[in-house]
């Protein structure tokens, strides 16, 4: 090849090169860039502005502006990957760019210490400290921060659900000033019949730093053979020597003693019986030695055999009505007397005798009455003790007749008003959660210097004022 030539082919190739060049600098084509990048995170409830792209159709000399679609949208207050993507068309061609944004949690949780000055026991555990932290999505996460003694600090550390961590660390001193806590099991004070057993239920101890389980000092002069009051007293100290003692009263007393009523006299008794609860209670009074006095009815037939029972185990039958129907009852004197007498009658049969004792359904102060008599309560006062009757109210309510139906009501309700001279208590052994009060008014009536007595015609009638 010769020079000339050489030079031919350098110019072709140069001209082709510039060609390309000319055919690239002025070439049109869409363009479409993100502004900003591809990969943003986001932290959540906070507010994303997407930067777009700019889109254009031309050449590097001038591009001029195009119209382009979004496609998807960010979510800020959920957490998660999203995609936004941009697309042109123009000149039918097209093209697309996107964007992935991440909603993420960043913000850590805030720990708030309130305990000012740290102390860790000196077997190194740690105690209670005051302390709360909440997180931005978590919520309250307190109960998931960790305290550690790390070397020479106290080191509080939380984490939320997006790992993030919150630290805070503080000096502490080693030292055991608190007492150790005991808890009984069971009440404070306790009742035992003489003669029964009684096994103490013990106690719960909890100490800030030291375990003392079994390391309970218990010392009792519970003598049940005896009555009297008795203490089991119960001490513990913990490692560092702080000491602690909780003391229980045990109080052992006598069954009821029959003695002839003066003062302090408890007559409880029992209306609209015998019923399902019956039974349970005549066990409670026999075991207490306490005799008391059913005004029955007839009202649950099936259970009749207990007013047998009740005589025969020395308390008083005593008549309500045997339809405790007021409508009937209180109609007409001739219909009272007709009811009491069917009642009467039930009660020779089953105990052999009549009873003298009787007491109105509602009392004799009830106003239901004047609805289907009016007078009727002053004429059935006189004539029941024309035909040798006695009728009784009563001074105490148990407040079962609807005020309540809790027997821990029941028991303050006749415990805290019982009187100096007598006191009629008014019951239905008809309901459960009445007759599951008359142990502990037992026993608080026999440790508190009352006895217990059945209703004869010689006791005092407790009556109210007659209203109709
Ligand atoms: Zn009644």
């Amino acid at each position: 090849m010769n020079k000339k030539k050489l030079i031919i082919l350098a110019i072709i190739l140069g001209s082709i090169l510039v060609i390309c060049a000319l055919i690239l600098v002025f070439k049109k084509e869409i363009k479409l860039e993100l502004i900003g990048k591809a990969n943003i995170s986001v932290n959540i409830n906070e507010k994303y502005k997407d930067a777009k792209v700019k889109a254009c159709y031309g050449n590097i000399f001038s591009c001029k502006k195009i119209d382009y679609s979004t496609f998807g949208n960010v979510d800020t207050t959920k957490l998660g990957t999203y995609k936004i993507r941009y697309k042109v068309t123009h000149n039918k061609k097209s093209k697309t760019v996107s964007r992935i944004v991440k909603v993420v949690d960043k913000k850590n949780p805030t720990l708030t210490i309130n305990t000012k000055d740290f102390t860790i026991c000196p077997n190194g555990k740690t105690k209670n400290y005051d302390y709360k932290a909440e997180d931005n999505l978590d919520g309250d996460l307190t109960e998931k921060v960790e305290v550690k003694v790390e070397y020479d600090k106290l080191v509080f550390t939380v984490q939320d659900s997006a790992k993030n961590v919150t630290k805070k660390t503080f000096s502490y001193k080693k030292e055991d000033n608190e007492a150790p806590q005991i808890a009984l099991n069971g009440n404070k004070t306790k009742y035992v019949l003489v003669g029964e057993s009684f096994s103490d239920e013990g106690v719960n101890v909890t100490d800030d730093c030291d375990d003392l389980s079994g390391k309970v000092k218990t010392s009792s002069s519970v003598d049940t053979s005896k009555p009297g009051t008795y203490y089991v007293n119960y001490e513990v100290t913990d490692e560092a020597g702080n000491n602690a003692k909780e003391t229980r009263t045990v109080i052992v007393y006598n069954k009821n003693v029959d003695v002839t009523p003066s003062e302090k006299t408890i007559y409880l008794t029992f209306d609209d019986g015998p019923g399902p609860y019956t039974a349970q209670l005549l066990d409670i009074l026999k075991k207490y030695n306490v005799k008391a006095t059913f005004f029955v009815t007839n009202q649950y037939p099936a259970y009749e055999s207990l007013i047998t029972r009740e005589a025969e185990e020395g308390h008083s039958v005593a008549i309500h009505t045997y339809t405790h129907n007021y409508s009937y009852v209180y109609s007409s004197v001739e219909n009272y007397f007709a009811d009491l007498n069917n009642m009467q009658e039930k009660i020779k049969k089953l105990t052999g005798k009549e009873t003298r004792l009787v007491r109105f359904p509602g009392g004799s102060s009830n106003t239901i009455s004047r609805r289907y008599s009016p007078g009727i309560m002053t004429t059935l006062a006189n004539e029941l003790e024309a035909r040798g009757y006695k009728y009784f109210d009563w001074n105490v309510v148990s407040g079962d007749a609807g005020e309540t139906t809790s027997t821990s009501k029941v028991i303050a309700n006749v415990t805290s008003n019982l009187r100096s001279s007598y006191t009629n208590v008014l019951q239905h052994d008809v309901k459960a959660f009445s007759v599951n009060a008359v142990e502990s008014i037992i026993q608080y009536g026999l440790t508190h210097g009352y006895h217990f007595a059945p209703l004869d015609v010689t006791s005092p009638g407790a009556h109210q004022k007659i209203n109709n």
